[in-house]
């Protein structure tokens, strides 16, 4: 049975449905606007944003990423790529047995999910609050590990070097380590072919690191890029 009202009401929408449909407009023209002042002004984010990802060190500076690929396995857009390599006594990275040689995140396919911190059983990986990631090319938003890689805070000293004489790897863990030994940097000027005067520092025991478990000749090993003292984004 039609309905007696229908052409009553399909004017009165008709009437109405411009309106409506300024209505959000005609709502913000009153409104108070505002503009950001990017580039000059950056808003902060919130804390626990999730931006550029960072690999973390240990307090004495050795880093805390084993290798493992667990990060990797974990991404859904597969952009990590991981080459883990042994340390050795001439040439550590890492208070383990593995560190990670090679460390890439390819930042054309990372949609930020944090899914790869949350794999990683060592807190090597986490997220700083830099979203700036715009770049003019595709091979420079591939993150190397010296890209990714935290800079030295205080009481760190560059890799390679040994553990801290008399700890080991479980030691690491438990924050026994809060700085490297006294003498570690002697050990890194040897690794990149430097002569150290014999009384520059005093000598400690990171140069007999030979007696820690794990850690005999940490001294004269062969230099590396890292080891050049690159600087590195923090
Ligand atoms: S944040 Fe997500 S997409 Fe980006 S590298 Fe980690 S797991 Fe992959
Ligand atoms: S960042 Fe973490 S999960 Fe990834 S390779 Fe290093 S230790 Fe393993």
């Amino acid at each position: 049975m039609p309905d007696n009202n229908s052409g009553q009401e399909s004017s009165r929408t008709s009437w109405q449905n411009p309106v409506a449909g300024f209505g959000v407009t005609f709502a913000n023209m009153f409104k108070k606007r505002i503009t950001e002042q990017y580039p000059e002004y950056k808003k902060p984010t919130a804390p626990r944003f999730h931006g550029r990802h960072q690999l973390n060190r240990h307090p004495d500076g050795l880093e805390k990423c084993v290798g493992c690929e667990l990060c990797a396995w974990a991404c859904p857009a597969d952009a990590i790529y991981v080459e883990g390599a042994d340390n050795t006594d001439e040439e550590r990275y890492s208070p383990g047995e593995r560190y990670g040689r090679v460390y890439q995140i390819n930042y054309l396919r990372c949609i930020l999910c944090g899914l790869c911190v949350e794999a990683c059983p060592t807190r090597a990986l986490t997220m700083t609050n830099e979203y700036e990631l715009a770049d003019r090319s595709r091979a420079s938003l591939i993150y190397t590990k010296e890209e990714l890689l935290a800079g030295l805070t205080e009481g760190m000293v560059d890799t390679p070097h040994a553990i801290f004489p008399g700890m080991d790897e479980q030691d690491y863990y438990r924050g026994l380590v809060t700085e490297a030994a006294p003498g570690t940097e002697r050990q890194v000027a040897r690794s990149q072919g430097e002569e150290m005067p014999v009384d520059s520092e005093p000598a400690g025991p990171a140069d007999v690191a030979g007696t820690s478990p794990g850690t005999s000749g940490a001294g004269g090993g062969a230099g590396s890029d890292r080891a050049s003292g690159k600087e590195v984004r923090a």
